[in-house]
């Protein structure tokens, strides 16, 4: 048997401008670190060898049928318009439409220079190949829109960084690799036909009911915000929001210094370079509508009269907050096991999360801790708790399924920080076991499993991590 994957690729039939055609490069020693052999079945791989999958995510085989190439995309990056980034060190082999009927990009991350590369190397190192694959499969597995990893493969290369580092290569999937950023490069050729086919393309691919640049908008804001109030239902920081990380499609992409917060605060970072908080923990509730109001200004272009236009685009962005407030509040809600809730209810779960901040209680432990009781002694002084919890249980007496609901809204576990770099320095030293064990853990997540009781603990200080880096 060899591999075999279905390609049906569509991208490439879109105008040359769109992309630059170029393949991996090929790398020194590829071995295989993980392939996820149920994302492969899932998207229509089939008949693979192990001796095929080193070869093939590693970049130095191209397997039949695809098309690779390199996306064009701009962006804005921490506010600043940059025209031209594009896939710098990412290479899409091509598609393919599953069993299921859906489209996905499979896309090799890591796979060496391509045009958009600017200065850099087109490379990866491990550590965040390593970090993104967890962590998306982790999003998935919580029931988040995302990319999905389909293979690590160390490259037997070292990369440069501030120290040399061994290299590797993610294979990802995605139902498309279509960004904000994408519809900001084509809008800004000027070029209306180009910019219709894109817009057609992006509509027949994710909204085939919303022909219409106000319609499609619309369907973007309501994917994302429900996106983002998931995120924070989770304490997940995305920490790169820029409009070129930001996928039309609503799934979580482009996995850099992300992070799971610990203990509760607002306005946690961790990204080393966001020194303002621009995409802090509860920023990026507005700071999704920022990036969507890029998308419309992009939209514009498809306009008949584009000037007439700003007035109602610029109305809709002013919908969002409020779509992101009752996603929040639908989320946040079941959090604390209330299956309708009604405005007044946004106040009991504020109250609770001051009581965290003040407490710095562990976001994920007190949500969990809610359900068997647990949560009352992270509270450095309980009255407070007290006085919250007898509001809430009074808010229960109408809500018979709480606890269950509560089971399924508050996960046991989530990637931790300091899990995930001890998994990257002990891979770096050659052993891939804890990376193995996170991924079998965390693909159940609301299931409470004795031998992973470690994996619960929130860091103690000497564990504490206080920056991550992005993938470069
Ligand atoms: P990111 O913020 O990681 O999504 O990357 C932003 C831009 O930088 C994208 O255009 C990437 O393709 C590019 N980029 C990041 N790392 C590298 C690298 N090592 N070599 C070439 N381009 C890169
Ligand atoms: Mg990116």
């Amino acid at each position: 048997m060899t591999l075999h994957i279905p390609f049906d690729n569509s991208y490439a039939a879109l105008p040359p401008d769109f992309f630059a055609r170029v393949s991996p490069v090929p790398v020194k020693a590829p071995s295989l670190i993980a392939f996820n052999a149920d994302l492969a079945r899932e998207i229509g791989i089939d008949g693979w060898d192990e001796a095929d999958l080193a070869p093939v995510f590693g970049g130095n085989r191209v397997p039949d049928g695809a098309s690779p190439l390199a996306q064009l995309y701009a962006g804005h990056q921490f506010g600043q318009y940059n025209p031209r980034l594009g896939d710098g060190r990412a290479v899409l082999l091509g598609e393919t439409v599953g069993p299921d009927g859906i489209r996905r990009d499979i896309q090799l991350k890591g796979s060496g220079r391509t045009p958009f590369s600017r200065m850099g190397d087109g490379r990866a190192w491990l550590g965040p190949v390593l970090r993104e694959y967890v962590v998306s499969e982790a999003m998935h597995a919580l029931g988040v829109p995302t990319t999905r990893a389909l293979a690590a493969v160390r490259t037997g290369e070292p990369v440069y960084r501030e120290r040399p580092l061994p290299g590797a290569v993610l294979t990802r999937v995605a139902q498309s690799h279509l960004r904000v950023g994408t519809f900001q490069a084509i809008a800004a050729t000027g070029d209306h036909d180009a910019l219709q086919t894109l817009f057609d393309y992006a509509v027949a691919r994710h909204y085939p009911d919303a022909a219409d640049p106000a319609l499609f908008l619309d369907a973007v804001m309501r994917r994302q915000a429900a996106l983002v109030a998931q995120w924070l239902s989770l304490g997940f920081i995305h920490g790169v929001m820029n409009t070129d990380n930001c996928a039309i499609s609503g799934e979580t992409i482009d996995y850099g210094p992300c992070a799971f917060m610990d203990s509760y605060h607002p306005a946690t970072v961790y990204s080393s370079i966001d020194r303002f908080g621009r995409y802090s923990y509860a920023a990026q509730a507005d700071i999704i509508v920022w990036n969507m109001a890029q998308l419309a200004s992009a939209l514009l272009g498809l306009m008949p009269d584009p000037e007439a236009a700003v007035e109602p685009f610029t109305a809709q962005i002013h919908t969002m907050p409020e779509m992101i407030r009752s996603e929040w509040l639908k989320r946040f809600a079941a959090k604390i096991g209330i299956s309708d809730p009604r405005a007044e209810d946004a106040q009991l779960i504020t109250d609770l999360l001051a009581l965290m901040e003040a407490s710095e209680t562990d976001f994920t432990n007190t949500f969990r801790g809610l359900i068997d009781g647990s949560a009352r002694g992270l509270f450095a002084d309980p009255t407070g708790f007290d006085q919250w919890s007898e509001l809430w249980q009074k808010r229960l007496e109408t809500e018979p399924d709480a606890a269950s609901m509560m089971a399924q809204a508050n996960p046991v576990l989530i990637p931790r920080n300091h899990r995930i770099e001890e998994m990257i320095a002990a891979a770096v030293e050659g052993d891939d076991t804890l990376f193995h064990r996170l991924n079998a853990a965390y693909a159940a997540p609301f299931e409470a499993n004795e031998a992973d009781a470690d994996l619960r603990q929130p860091p103690r200080p000497e564990e504490v991590v206080t920056a991550t880096f992005c993938g470069t």
